[in-house]
């Protein structure tokens, strides 16, 4: 997050616009690359491409934001918004009263979770307010069972959960964190599961994997296991720099948190509905959790919402003690918005008509071995990812103890060189994220390997130059 700041700016602007120093308080930006830099300004999208207002055509490697996943042009989306905005744009979900997309898409919704039993959705806005929503809603349910005590709650190390203040506490990335007087103080990290950074010399990856559950489990003893609530965790981390877990780690993992009664939360809010070539992240990986997050791709991104998954045993103790403690006070004015509901409702009609995991998987090994072929190259650590995910590391010496100086700004750099070309990448740091959408053709995976080779060439140029100076 944000060595940025090193490069120098013509690296950073293509084609140039009017739009430097404009009125808004940019999220993820910093305040002089609003004021000094012409943001890129994205004016249509059409499949896998996204175009500038100038007209300049860039592939979107990252689906928008992780989440377009039937691209940029899907007309049942449009055509679905359009319909319920004419039929009722809004009607609310509190006390009672509802709409009918936001019941249908409840039940669309627990249908595609199997990998455990899911008895409830709640809708949000976001990702955030999902994870902000998972923290009420496991202290609720503690209050209920009479344990006020059991409240803590344990993320990992550069997990990403979102950035309203409990979401980016439960985040292990210290810029979330910085300056936000974060995280809230019921919050914990583990260990980043990241094998190729933090195995010890000769551990093997299920070496690894029960170093990580033995310190989950020294912290839960050293916190008291009644003092902790729930375990969150990401299938594949994604913002953190695209992190598959190791071998046998969630495994491990949950018998650790089942031991000491402590609900598990996947975060599936990019894994979610096919990312990985299954259907959900806990399908890929056996994780059997308590609660579900998604947002994201359950709308392709096409209007904001997010929803809970509740298992029975939270959904019943919930139910049952609402005579005690009242209304289940918490939601949003749009919560179960018509509209959004039934742009995911047809979102999630077309991933089953169009088998959307067999297009995944069909060009998934392309994407990943296409890309993985770079491994070589002497700036990069590693190329990591599965499904329609991929990250890259730059380092010097390809060890993961070798990091560039941060002012080359080599991540930057070569984000800079692939919107040059005409793609987009996410770029934090010296990590590099691509999520493309699922519909992307196997003749635009060519293209985006293409690319990205040809960017990595100039970086792998402009940092013999930097070394040689
Ligand atoms: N969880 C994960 C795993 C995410 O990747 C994100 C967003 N990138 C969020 C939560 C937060 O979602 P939102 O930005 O919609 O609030």
């Amino acid at each position: 997050y944000g060595t940025e700041a090193s490069l120098q700016k013509e690296d950073l602007t293509t084609e140039g616009n009017s739009f430097k120093g404009h009125d808004m308080l940019a999220p993820f930006t910093a305040g002089w690359q609003s004021n000094d830099l012409d943001p890129l300004v994205i004016e249509k999208s059409e499949g896998s491409y996204v175009y500038d207002i100038n007209g300049k055509k860039y592939l979107d490697t990252l689906a928008g934001l992780w989440c377009t996943s039937l691209g940029g042009n899907e007309p049942r989306l449009v055509a679905a918004a359009t319909e319920q905005l004419n039929k009722l744009p809004f009607y609310h979900s509190f006390w009672n009263r509802t709409t009918k997309p936001s019941l249908d898409l409840a039940k669309e919704l627990l249908e595609t979770f199997t990998a455990s039993k899911m008895a409830k959705a709640f809708f949000t806005n976001s990702g955030s307010e999902a994870n902000d929503t998972q923290v009420k809603l496991v202290w609720y349910y503690n209050n209920a069972l009479g344990r006020p005590n059991k409240k803590k709650f344990i993320a990992r190390a550069k997990s990403y959960h979102g950035s309203t203040l409990i979401a980016a506490s439960l985040s292990g990335l210290p810029a979330l964190h910085q300056k936000f007087d974060l995280p809230a103080p019921f919050v914990r990290h583990t260990d980043c599961p990241h094998y190729w950074r933090y195995h010890l010399p000769g551990e093997t990856e299920e070496e690894f994997s029960t170093r990580l559950a033995i310190n989950l489990e020294n912290l839960i003893l050293k916190e008291g296991p009644e003092t902790i609530a729930a375990f969150i965790a990401e299938p594949v981390m994604g913002a953190g720099g695209v992190i598959p877990p190791p071998a046998t780690y969630f495994d491990k993992i949950q018998a650790v948190v089942k031991k000491y009664d402590i609900l598990f939360i996947a975060d599936e809010v990019i894994c979610a509905f096919g990312r990985l070539g299954t259907m959900y992240g806990s399908d890929k990986f056996n994780i059997k959790p308590d609660l579900v997050t998604v947002a994201k791709a359950l709308s392709s991104g096409y209007l904001p919402i997010g929803a809970v998954m509740v298992s029975p045993e939270v959904s019943d103790v919930i139910d049952s003690q609402s005579s005690k403690l009242g209304s289940f006070s918490h939601g949003f004015t749009y919560s179960g918005h018509p509209v959004a509901c039934a742009v995911a409702i047809e979102t999630l009609k077309i991933y089953k008509e169009r088998n959307i995991l067999d297009q995944v998987n069909r060009i998934a090994p392309k994407f990943q071995d296409g890309v993985k072929a770079f491994s070589d190259s002497p700036i990069i650590g590693e190329i990591r990812g599965t499904g329609l995910i991929l990250g890259t590391e730059f380092v010097d010496n390809k060890s993961p103890n070798d990091p560039f100086p941060p002012e080359w700004g080599v991540g930057a750099y070569f984000g800079a060189q692939c919107e040059k070309e005409g793609m987009l990448v996410r770029v934090a740091g010296d990590n590099i994220m691509m999520s493309p959408p699922f519909i992307m053709s196997p003749e635009e995976v060519d293209e985006l390997i293409s690319k990205y080779g040809k960017a990595l060439k100039a970086t792998e140029e402009r940092v013999k130059e930097l070394k040689s100076q």
